[in-house]
């Protein structure tokens, strides 16, 4: 076997079957078995899907796209029906079709697939080797640890206390409709229904959906906080939020419950001899919490660099890990991610009003600069350029609060200058 992955959510399939392609013969290792269904729900803006070509393994497609974001401090009552139109399609994939589009690639690919828990790893000059609880022993020219946000064996340096997301959400049926029809709201910070103390608490917002067939989608969610907002915090805000708007639950079909998702893990050591694709590898955006689109963008790339690395027989292990470390943060995404982390730090410390009134400024630049940011699809100049505008165009208190350096965020801006990982 040239290649073992460990893992099989999104990333380890995602990487396995663009090495299938490459014609790398590959093995898949996981706890669960690859069949079983994953627990989330994955979005995706329209364009991102349409360029990779995969428009067709959507569930859902939305082109009523809206967020509320209030209109300030003053007349945030009379005004905060008024939404803003993202004017890009949004959709939510059919995970099952997604995996099973991996799979049919895996397999056609002749991947092998091992049911087990890596326990072990160790690398010499010419093999890599797993041994998994039961003793199970897989050798391979490389290993690709993609075992999500806790990785097995990857080694993540600590960079103190990790920013989580954390969501309540709902699918059901509801006594009048929660969103208009065929409407998708990416964040509804309306807070009306709060108390004065509960709006000096960390913001919360709503990321909503018409799932059509009466069908809704309720997500009540934070965006990252350390340490993160309780999940029964979140169900209690959803559930006053409903109320406030005289909306009762009238069947639940699904509920995601204790949900949890850290924004920004530290880039892994760069200079270890095993791989990491996914979660594992600090690929999900620190800013928007996504990682589906980038690792479709990202997995060829990899394999295809992998693919000659492997194919050159006098490189050892470590070298072709060094390749393809290389290949998945080379030095201008470093620099980006220290950017982004940066902007999350800032958007953490962030009052109610200070978040709704950020929100407003990003929102009105080019609807191709807030896209390419979500996505992560800028250049690192564009991505500075976009950050400025929106720093000009923002009101004084938001201003002040991108300029108070506290924490970290020094350290992330020098990062930002000099990447030395
Ligand atoms: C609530 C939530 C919502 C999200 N929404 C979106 C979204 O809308 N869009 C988007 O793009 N992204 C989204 N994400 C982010 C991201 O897409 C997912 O977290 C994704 O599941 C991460 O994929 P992964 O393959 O890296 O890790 P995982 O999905 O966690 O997969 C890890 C795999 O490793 C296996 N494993 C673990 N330990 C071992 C071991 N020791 N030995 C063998 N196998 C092992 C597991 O069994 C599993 O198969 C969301 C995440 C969360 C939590």
């Amino acid at each position: 076997m040239e290649v073992l992955v460990i893992g099989a959510g999104p990333g380890g399939l995602a990487i396995a079957a663009a090495l299938g392609q490459e014609h790398l013969s590959v093995g898949v290792l996981s706890v669960n078995n690859h069949n079983e269904p994953w627990p989330y729900t994955y979005g995706i803006w329209g364009e991102e899907v349409d360029e990779l070509g995969f428009e067709n393994l959507l569930k859902h497609r939305w082109s009523k796209t809206v967020s509320y974001l209030g209109e300030g401090s003053k007349d945030l009552i009379s005004k905060e029906n008024k939404s803003i139109s993202h004017e890009r399609d949004y959709g939510l994939f059919d995970k099952k079709k997604l995996q099973q589009h991996w799979i049919e690639q895996c397999n056609q690919a002749s991947v092998q697939w091992f049911r087990g828990k890596a326990s072990n790893f160790e690398v010499n000059d010419i093999n890599s080797i797993v041994t998994t609880s039961s003793g199970k022993i897989l050798t391979s020219k490389i290993i690709i640890d993609a075992t999500g946000y806790e990785p097995v064996f990857l080694d993540i340096p600590n960079k103190g206390e990790v920013a989580v997301q954390t969501c309540y959400g709902i699918v059901g049926e509801f006594s009048k409709p929660p969103v208009e029809k065929n409407q998708f709201v990416l964040m509804d910070y309306r807070c009306n229904h709060l108390s004065k103390s509960e709006k000096s608490a960390p913001p919360t917002f709503l990321y909503a959906m018409d799932m059509g067939e009466g069908k809704y989608f309720l997500e009540e969610t934070s965006l990252g906080l350390a340490p993160p907002v309780e999940i029964e915090t979140l169900k209690a805000r959803l559930h006053s939020r409903l109320k406030h708007r005289d909306i009762k639950i009238l069947k639940v079909d699904h509920e995601e419950n204790g949900v949890f998702l850290p924004m920004n893990i530290p880039i892994p050591d760069l200079n270890q001899s095993i791989l990491g694709f996914g979660g594992s590898a600090g690929m999900v955006h620190p800013a928007s919490g996504y990682l589906v689109g980038g690792i479709l963008r990202r997995a060829p790339l990899l394999a295809k660099e992998l693919a000659i690395a492997i194919k050159n027989k006098s490189n050892s292990p470590s070298e072709i890990a060094k390749k393809g470390w290389d290949n998945l943060w080379p030095k201008e995404l470093r620099r980006k991610q220290a950017l982004y982390q940066f902007g999350l730090e800032k958007l953490m410390r962030f009052k109610e009003l200070q978040l709704r009134l950020f929100f407003k400024s990003f929102f009105s630049l080019s609807n191709r600069q807030w896209y390419g940011f979500l996505t992560n699809t800028l250049t690192l100049s564009e991505l500075v350029n976009a950050m400025w505008i929106m720093f000009k165009k923002a009101p004084l208190n938001v201003k002040w609060g991108l300029m108070e350096m506290k924490g970290r965020e020094i350290k992330l801006l020098l990062e930002f200058l000099k990447p030395n990982i």
